[in-house]
């Protein structure tokens, strides 16, 4: 497996997979790559999958049907971490706080891969 974190990261978004560390020292979880871990100063990360399955936790203004395209939220996963990103086209009375998402991987215009949740039902 690639030593990089952005490299296992991406890696993890090509397998259609959401990876994440965990705090050896706190258990604190991130999505994000960390050197050192916000809540403790620790350095011993271990990589983690996600279930993909989380909610969305907050939302940043109320959504209107014609704005779901550029609709992102943080999603709170059930690890227990939260992140931003991008939900998918969605009716918009699918889209509420504490509403279920599932991981997508979406690929970007140039080419990257990026997480996206898709609203399911409840
Ligand atoms: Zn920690």
């Amino acid at each position: 497996m690639a030593t990089d974190p952005a490299e296992v990261y991406r890696d993890g978004l090509a397998h259609g997979e959401l990876r994440y560390q965990r705090c050896q020292w706190c258990s604190t979880r991130f999505c994000s790559v960390s050197l050192l871990c916000a809540t403790c100063g620790g350095a011993d990360f271990v990589w983690e999958r996600s279930s993909g399955h989380g909610r969305i936790h907050a939302l940043p203004r109320a959504v209107a049907p014609a704005d779901w395209q550029e609709c992102t939220a943080v999603v709170e996963l059930d690890e227990g971490f939260r992140m931003q990103a991008r939900l998918a086209p969605t009716a918009a009375h699918r889209i509420w706080r504490g509403a279920p998402v599932q991981l997508e991987v979406a690929e970007t215009d140039d080419g990257s891969l990026r997480p996206l949740f898709r609203p399911v039902a409840a």
